[in-house]
């Protein structure tokens, strides 16, 4: 009977220690969380590769900003076409450049990468007012995506005053040069985080949620249930600022230059594409719910709308997969 005992003693430790080393040599995580990309990236991972993933991810979102795709670091591709008023493009850069002169078509020019310069006016990153109104018709006459000629990969502005803003898309990209790496990686799942879009790879069904619009960061009014996808969210609480009473944001319907208000205060767009999701974000911010919902039907992509009179607009989004948390909230009739 000892010798049994000691048998089972034995089993059990080399069991418990096979489960230790398994769990330390392959089924490793990572958390981490950094500022990149003038907002928050945080990382979930899972899988062997989880610290040297997030190390990369980590290297991507600074690459990508400061070489490519800001528009206030020198040696980015982006400042260099805005400064010189022409470029030849990386091909990658090219090719989302391609994509989203297409969102600008197909949007009717709702969404348009080319506001920078309008943006400025109402600095909400750091110094917000309402601008003048005759600096802000000047700003508004040189933006234009109509101004842009993509050639190949030789972009060309002929306006030398248009400000080239990628600052609607730049996350979404982010996330597909993320999810590149992690499909590379013996990451199994991942939930990466950059600012308002989020990456949810691996093989299972994830649980995002909306953002209370009212609340602070960290509260939300529905859980949506996604498999493998890119969700963002464009919402007019994540940059904005009272003046007079009123309230300004940083989403600008590139007719007025002036915020959007269409009675949306957030929309949520889900894609398999990172670029989409974000731009797409946004244009369907621009464009309301009608004619959002078209642009994100035509292009394959579900969305949910948030309304300032707490209704919730589903396109192509099932009531089975978003539980609302917070029953101020309820489903519009459609
Ligand atoms: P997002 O949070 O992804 O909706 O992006 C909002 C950012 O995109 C703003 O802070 C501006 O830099 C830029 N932006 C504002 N209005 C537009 C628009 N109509 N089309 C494209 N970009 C815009
Ligand atoms: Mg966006």
């Amino acid at each position: 009977m000892k010798k049994a005992a000691v048998i089972i003693a034995v089993i059990s430790a080399a069991v418990a220690a096979a489960l230790l080393i398994y769990d330390g040599v392959f089924m490793k995580t990572a958390n981490v969380g950094f500022f990149a990309m003038n907002t928050y990236v945080s990382a979930e991972l899972k899988g062997a590769d989880s610290q040297k993933c997030a190390q990369k991810i980590s290297d991507i979102t600074a690459r990508l900003d400061t070489e490519v795709l800001s528009r206030t670091s020198e040696n980015s591709e982006i400042h260099s076409v805005n400064q010189n008023g022409s470029g030849v493009l990386g091909s990658e850069l090219g090719g989302w450049i391609a994509e989203l002169l297409q969102v600008c078509k197909k949007s009717g020019g709702a969404f348009d990468f080319t506001l920078g310069g309008v943006s400025d006016l109402w600095s909400f990153g750091s110094n917000p007012r309402v601008p003048d109104g005759q600096a802000l018709a000047d700003a508004l006459s040189h933006s234009g995506y109509e101004k842009l000629t993509l050639s190949g990969n030789n972009l060309t502005l002929s306006d030398r005053a248009a400000v080239i803003d990628l600052g609607a898309a730049g996350k979404g990209i982010a996330l597909d040069k993320i999810k590149e790496a992690v499909e590379k990686s013996r990451v199994s799942h991942a939930v990466v985080s950059v600012g308002g879009s989020v990456l949810l790879y691996g093989d299972k069904t994830f649980t995002v949620g909306i953002r209370d619009p009212e609340g602070g960061a960290g509260r939300y009014i529905a859980k949506l249930s996604v498999e493998q996808s890119c969700v963002s969210t464009s919402g007019s609480y994540e940059q904005s600022f009272e003046k007079d009473g009123r309230k300004y944001h940083h989403i600008l319907d590139p007719e007025t230059g002036y915020p959007v208000d269409n009675g949306l205060v957030s929309v949520t767009v889900i894609s398999e594409s990172g670029l989409l999701s974000d731009a797409l974000s946004t244009a369907c911010y621009v464009l309301g719910i009608e004619r959002g919902s078209k642009l994100a039907a035509e292009y394959g992509c579900r969305a949910v709308f948030i309304t300032q009179d707490k209704k919730i607009y589903l396109s192509g989004v099932s009531r089975d997969v978003i539980e609302i948390t917070d029953n101020s909230y309820t489903f519009a009739e459609q």
